[in-house]
């Protein structure tokens, strides 16, 4: 499958991972536009939101949450921001189902 986000699972692409279990992982975004912008993937290959199921989903938003608590509880941040695009007409470039987890504070100055 020539999908960018599967090569980054199966490891022919390298990323830099924050986390991993049985369903999701979550790697830095090769951006670099912000500190702390982060993408979390499901490892089965879905396209977005709109195709995925319920389980699929709710174990993402899971991995989501526990790596948005873990940057506000342990590594210094205030809040998140999540931004999800499903489908190139939504600004959708890599079709892997994806969320984005930026990292925030009071007056960073990020436009997210
Ligand atoms: P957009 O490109 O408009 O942000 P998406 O919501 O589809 O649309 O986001 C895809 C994200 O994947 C981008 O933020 C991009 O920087 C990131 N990305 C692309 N290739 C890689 C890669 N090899 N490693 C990490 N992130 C990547």
């Amino acid at each position: 499958m020539d999908c960018i986000f599967c090569k980054i699972l199966n490891g022919e692409i390298p990323s830099l991972k924050v986390y991993e279990d049985e369903y999701t992982m979550v790697f830095m975004d090769i951006a670099k536009d912000v500190d702390g912008h982060m993408v979390a993937i499901p490892k089965k290959h879905i396209k977005n939101i709109l195709d995925c199921d319920v389980d699929t989903l709710s174990h993402l938003m899971s991995t989501v949450k526990k790596v948005a608590n873990y940057c506000v509880d342990k590594c210094g941040y205030e809040g998140v921001n999540l931004l999800n695009a499903s489908d190139e007409s939504a600004g959708q470039s890599v079709p892997h189902f994806h969320i984005h987890i930026i990292t925030r504070r009071r007056n960073d100055n990020v436009d997210a």
